[in-house]
């Protein structure tokens, strides 16, 4: 077996192994369906390798992984400024805080938190939040070249009605927004939010969305931009600094990888110059992330020695003779 394989099957054996200590997410009733063993991981060099493992053909719901997603769309599209209406700062807190919204303006602290995307889902084309979405996932579409064949990023009605029927905080949040401005109709905004967290991929689509943002915002295969590179390295550097709720500080020691997890258990994350790695793990540690998701993160940052903040080879190397060899 190739190395990579061997590595990334590791991942999977340590993440299965996990994944008892978590709990499936159950706020929204349908996402309490998952099954709490049900692990996958996939990782998708820029090469065209990549090596995948566990169930891998298992759909979930981006949830919050979704962020990114309609953050570059709105980006790529180029109509709107989504920092006129959201920050970029890191808000410490757990996914659903309803106190991150600054006080005197409303504006959600960064577009990352739930706040932040249903600010900006409402800027995405189109004249309501179905054809919003349909933007959306022709955007993904056209990120992925098509890799999720069976549903191209379908919509799970049954997740998306069972978050519309319970989602007063989300909608809370827009109210409020809507208060001071930073929405134009609120209820689009939240609509289109809960349509984008409900949008189906498995660990191998989701590995192959990212590739562009690994790549400075070109599509590896086709050589199409998708993205400004400027873009792209901004959306890579709110991943970095508020991609993991309150726990962003301790993913950052221990993986050290822009990424973006959600509560379906689904953690994408982006190795600049190098590859996209996914997670799917239902079973979520006390701060909402995939218990599976965290150790096979941390297992493949270690083995593969990914994390941005080492200097790897180039420090080795100074170790053994200087500036002088
Ligand atoms: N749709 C979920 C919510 O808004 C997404 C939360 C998440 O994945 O962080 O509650």
């Amino acid at each position: 077996m190739e190395e990579l394989q061997r590595i990334v099957t590791r991942a999977w054996e340590t993440g299965r192994a996990a994944a008892a200590s978590g709990r499936v997410a159950n706020y929204i009733p349908e996402l309490g369906k998952a099954d709490p063993s049900s692990v996958a991981v996939a990782v998708a060099n820029l090469d065209g390798s990549g090596a995948s493992a566990g169930d891998v053909e298992t759909r979930f719901t981006l949830q919050s992984v979704s962020k990114v997603a309609s953050l570059a769309c709105v980006m790529a599209t180029g109509l709107h400024d989504p920092f006129e209406r959201v920050g970029v700062e890191p808000s410490g807190d757990a996914f659903h805080s309803i106190v991150r919204l600054e006080e005197e303006t409303g504006r959600p602290r960064n577009p990352l938190i739930n706040a932040g995307a249903i600010a900006v889902s409402e800027l995405l084309e189109g004249p309501n939040p179905s054809e919003k979405i349909e933007t959306l996932r022709g955007f993904l579409q056209v990120a992925t070249r098509g890799a999720d064949v069976d549903g191209s990023f379908a919509l799970d009605e049954a997740i998306y009605h069972s978050e519309r029927d319970t989602g007063y905080r989300n909608r809370a949040l827009a109210s409020y927004m809507k208060h001071h401005d930073v929405v134009a109709d609120p209820f689009v905004a939240v609509d289109t939010y809960f349509r984008q967290c409900s949008l189906l991929a498995d660990v191998r689509s989701l590995a192959r969305f990212g590739l562009f943002l690994a790549s400075g915002g070109v599509d590896p295969d086709s050589g199409l931009r998708i993205l400004s590179a400027e873009a792209t390295r901004k959306i890579l550097a709110l991943m970095t600094t508020c991609g993991l709720y309150d726990e962003v500080g301790r993913f950052a020691l221990q993986v050290g990888i822009p990424a973006k997890s959600g509560v379906s258990g689904a953690i994408l994350a982006i190795v600049p110059g190098r590859c996209a790695m996914a997670c799917f793990g239902p079973a979520l540690g006390p701060k909402g992330n995939s218990v599976a998701g965290m150790a096979m993160m941390e297992l493949l940052a270690r083995e593969l020695e990914l994390s941005i903040f080492s200097a790897g080879e180039a420090g080795r190397q100074l170790e053994t003779s200087g500036q002088s060899a």
